[in-house]
């Protein structure tokens, strides 16, 4: 290991406390999503803090607000190095899941409470444990006294738990975070310590409705049933797709390794009245089957879509009298960014310059912000890599470990360095 980075690792040693006391105050601020609580109030504390450190800020709002009661603010900050480019841009979002059930906490989860070697809180690790270990590994760059040869972009983005359509989307479709003049992306998401995330399945949300003819119930001849329609198509798709979907496996290192498959979950289903009120006797006229389905890489969109609705076509002429139809209700197409990108590249060596031990390359079995980035923003060399454990994130007593978030700002640090270069 060079000199340069010698130095830059005792800085990150050095700035420890402040690392954790940030970590802390972005814990403080519970920016619960839904609904979207105190985003503004968060995006300024990042914003300060870049601030301080040199870089020029900016809040990026989306065009159109999805909930003005609830503004939905992201905030870059840019830090020039000698030249434009390489450009380096980390991303982390700031929202977070709702606490849930109070009683099964044994810390505040707002708290950001230090103790036992941990910083204990809801979002800790899930992310904003990320958000700081990326800041103070640049910071730590800077302290050490060394220019950075390219440019480094920070952004601290919302609602990535549902979407991040108001979040990394924007910042892509407004033009801030593409390939026009952004060489590599990292998303701090909490994936473990020694595993850098390529990407991760698509998914595909379809709605499917019947509609029959309501009738008495004492007299269901009269009518046509759609929940006896949805059901069948229900069994159709236990019976006839889901045997197809688990004989085919994807190349990807999916993690954990049971979802390196396709899948189909029925998400929802409905059919006739409401059923928390006094009933009456009725056929039902309306039936809603949601479907949630995980497709890999290999296989086509056009072929995902044509499949269930092939099942459908086969159910027609046994439920005559029922009118189909389907609605997409998301669509979220495969990432995978190749193994020797520079940014996966640069990750895994510092990985393994720190941590003494070879880096996982992994691929995650749900979706996260990187979609935008290579759908939308074009940016083929992203990953994702921060501190913080998988398994912690949306559960009770959620927490990141101390020594793990230093040593994920060390191997930000080094990769930042090599990435970028230095004058
Ligand atoms: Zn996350």
């Amino acid at each position: 290991m060079a000199m340069t980075e010698r130095a830059v690792l005792e800085a990150v040693d050095a700035l420890r406390d402040e690392l954790v006391t940030f970590t802390q105050a972005l814990v403080r601020i519970p920016t619960v999503n839904p609904p979207g609580d105190r985003y503004g109030e968060c995006a300024a504390l990042v914003g300060a803090t870049l601030e301080r450190f040199s870089y020029d800020v900016r809040e990026i709002r989306p065009r159109s607000d999805p909930d003005p009661a609830h503004p939905r603010v992201n905030v870059v900050g840019r830090l020039a190095g000698a030249r434009p480019r390489p450009l380096l841009h980390f991303n982390g979002h700031f929202d977070v899941v709702p606490a849930g059930d109070a009683a099964a906490w044994t810390r505040d989860p707002f708290g950001g409470e230090l103790a036992d070697g941990r910083i204990w809180g809801r979002g800790t690790g899930d992310q904003k444990a990320g958000i700081a270990a990326s800041i103070f590994a640049v910071e730590a760059i800077r302290r050490a006294g060394v220019r950075l040869g390219g440019t480094v972009e920070q952004s601290a983005t919302v609602d990535e738990e549902s979407g991040g359509f108001a979040g990394v989307a924007e910042l892509c479709a407004q033009g801030i975070c593409t390939a026009a003049d952004t060489d590599h992306v990292v998303i701090t998401e909490p994936l473990d310590l020694d595993r850098v995330c390529l990407g991760h399945r698509g998914v595909l949300w379809t709605e499917v409705t019947a509609r029959g003819v309501a009738a008495h119930g004492s007299m269901p001849g009269l009518g046509r049933s759609a929940a006896d329609a949805i059901a069948r198509l229900v069994t159709r798709v236990d019976a006839e797709l889901r045997p197809r979907l688990a004989e085919r496996t994807t190349a990807m290192p999916v993690e954990p390794p049971e979802a390196r498959r396709a899948t189909i979950n029925c998400n929802a289903l409905h059919a006739g009245q409401r059923v928390d009120v006094e009933q009456t006797p009725m056929v039902a006229d309306i039936a809603t089957a949601i479907f949630d389905r995980r497709y890999l890489v290999e296989e086509r969109l056009d072929d995902v879509r044509a499949e269930l609705g092939a099942l459908i076509d086969r159910e027609r002429p046994r439920s005559p009298g029922i009118e189909w139809s389907t609605r997409e209700r998301m669509l979220v197409e495969p990432v995978l960014t190749r193994r020797d990108a520079p940014a996966a590249l640069a990750f895994a060596d510092a990985v393994r310059d720190v941590l003494g031990r070879d880096a996982a390359f992994i691929a995650s079995p749900g979706t996260y912000d990187q979609k935008h980035v290579v759908r939308i923003g074009g940016v083929n060399d992203c990953i994702a890599y921060g501190p913080g454990r998988l398994v912690t994130a949306h559960r009770p007593d959620e927490y990141v470990v101390v020594d793990e978030l230093v040593d994920a700002t060390k191997i930000m640090a080094l990769a930042t360095l090599r990435l970028l270069g230095t004058t």
